[in-house]
């Protein structure tokens, strides 16, 4: 059983000091039912991949009761998958082995664990039913998901795949906790198989472990019971308090604005759209049709909605009738799929589904599928992204894909004080990365546009307030 995790934040050898494991050393921790090494395959400063092999001795699993129970053939005890697949012993391996990495401290670089790095992890080899369940528990975290399904018998290609992949994770910016709680709590959930007793504890760690991102995961039930191995005595309770730590109330909502639909946290925003229907026009609509109808003042035919999340904007624009076709991408296979449905593209008629396209895609690397575009939609996704990375956004739509005109939103970060349940200094969303004020967003936006040959407007987007401004700011890039 191998783990990865590499990283390219320079310096990367900075991973060492995360993972409290020295980097020029192997080393090797004891555990219950085997040992695992910890060593780094590679570390220069500009990548370093740490791994964690896992040597599980099958014959002390048999001694110690913690194998399978050997209902299945005389030698079952004996010969089995469990020294190869990521399992529940991976988790423990995780937490015995990166503890201090798992609760978010360093002792030696106080400042490391805040940070969001580029992180790809590598696991070899998960079990699960299918390429599509590893999808769904981790997409709607963010990550690019690479699944290598193997077959059953390499030399037997009709017996078919097996139930064993190879899983490949890549997030452009999170926190290594962060990564090391989703693969502690999802291991043991796609194994379905866990070698201990499940019992209290066990709901105290999904808790602590999975507290952050949970309760936010569309999955969440799924994931609770499968960690929970079933057991509806825990899972109630569980889930009952998952949900209850669930953010009661968000700022966006009270002041009658509806939470833009995160594709990455429907959870959040689904009971916001469906339980109240909003007594009168909510922000995010008014954001919409301010948009779709710049679109249309600019008589583009082809237009891109970047970041698309669930598609409210696509249905708009397909309202249009100068737009001819419409490509909606997301970096969120999730978000795609409910714009998929929301739409109703399976039933649309051919003449109309035509007209539009649904791919995957990050707005932070080059993509020749963007090219040759009219005008392109960025509704309230750049604060979805570091800002760090910014440059890499400006490089991708400005200097390559070059629509005509380019509409950008993001939230005006002074009108936060008017959300009366917004501590101060709080964004208005968890995944927002930044929020910037009116002058912040017109100085990227005149700096984008100088650099890359555009002219820009900026105009506020909502009511205005005479002392902060409107909620949220618009700002149109037109070719010069
Ligand atoms: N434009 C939509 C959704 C806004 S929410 C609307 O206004 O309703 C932000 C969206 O940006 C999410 O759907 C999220 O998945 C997407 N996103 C975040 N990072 C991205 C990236 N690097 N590339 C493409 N989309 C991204």
């Amino acid at each position: 059983m191998l783990l990865t995790i590499s990283t390219t934040h320079q310096p990367a050898t900075d991973l060492g000091y995360l993972l409290h494991k020295n980097p020029s050393r192997l080393q090797s921790v004891e555990l219950a039912y085997g040992t695992a090494h910890i060593f780094y395959p590679e570390a220069t400063p500009t990548r370093c991949t740490a791994a964690l092999l896992l040597d599980i001795d099958p014959v002390g699993l048999v001694r110690n009761h913690r194998g399978p129970a050997g209902e299945g053939f005389a030698l079952e005890q004996y010969v089995n998958d469990r020294p190869y697949v990521a399992s529940s012993f991976l988790s423990s391996a995780l937490a015995k082995s990166f503890n201090t990495a798992l609760n978010g401290t360093c002792k030696d670089r106080p400042e490391l664990p805040a940070q969001r790095w580029p992180f790809e992890a590598t696991v070899a080899v998960v079990p699960a039913a299918s390429e599509q369940e590893l999808r769904r528990l981790f997409e709607p975290l963010g990550y690019a998901v690479a699944v290598e399904t193997h077959p059953l018998d390499p030399a037997q290609p009709d017996w078919g795949p097996s139930r064993y992949h190879t899983l490949r994770l890549r997030h452009e910016a999170l926190q290594l906790r962060e990564l090391l709680s989703h693969l502690y709590v999802l291991m043991p959930v796609l194994d379905n198989d866990k070698h201990y007793w499940v019992g209290e504890s066990e709901v105290e760690k999904l808790l602590s472990k999975g507290g952050d991102w949970l309760p936010r995961h569309p999955e969440r039930e799924f994931i609770t019971r499968r960690y929970l191995l079933n057991l509806a005595e825990y899972t109630r309770p569980a889930l009952e308090r998952l949900l209850a730590e669930r953010d009661p109330a968000a700022p966006d909502a009270a002041a009658g604005e509806r939470q833009p639909e995160f594709a990455d946290s429907p959870a959040q925003a689904a009971p916001a759209a469906e339980q109240a229907p909003a007594p009168r026009r909510n922000l995010h609509d008014l954001r919409l049709e301010r948009v779709a109808e710049e679109i249309g003042r600019l008589g583009a035919k082809r237009v891109l909605d970047l970041g698309c999340g669930e598609g409210k904007l696509l249905r708009l624009l397909l309202q249009i009738r100068a737009v001819e076709f419409v490509l909606g991408m997301d970096v969120s296979y999730q978000a795609l799929s409910r714009a998929h449905d929301r739409l109703h593209l399976a039933e649309m008629p051919p003449r109309q589904r035509q007209r539009l396209e649904l791919v995957q895609g990050s707005l932070l690397y080059h993509d020749p599928r963007l090219a040759g575009f009219d005008a392109a939609a960025v509704v309230e996704v750049i604060e979805h992204l570091d800002e760090g990375r910014l440059t890499a956004f400006e490089q991708v739509v400005f200097a390559r894909a070059r629509p005509q005109a380019v509409l950008v939103t993001t939230p005006n970060v002074s009108y936060n004080q008017k959300f009366e349940q917004l501590h101060a200094g709080a964004f208005r969303h968890t995944d927002h990365r930044f929020e910037w004020t009116r002058a912040e967003f017109e100085d990227w936006a005149s700096g984008v546009a100088g650099r890359h040959g555009y002219r820009v407007r900026v105009e506020p987007l909502g009511p205005e307030d005479p002392d902060v401004g409107a909620p949220s700011q618009l700002a149109v890039f037109e070719l010069e």
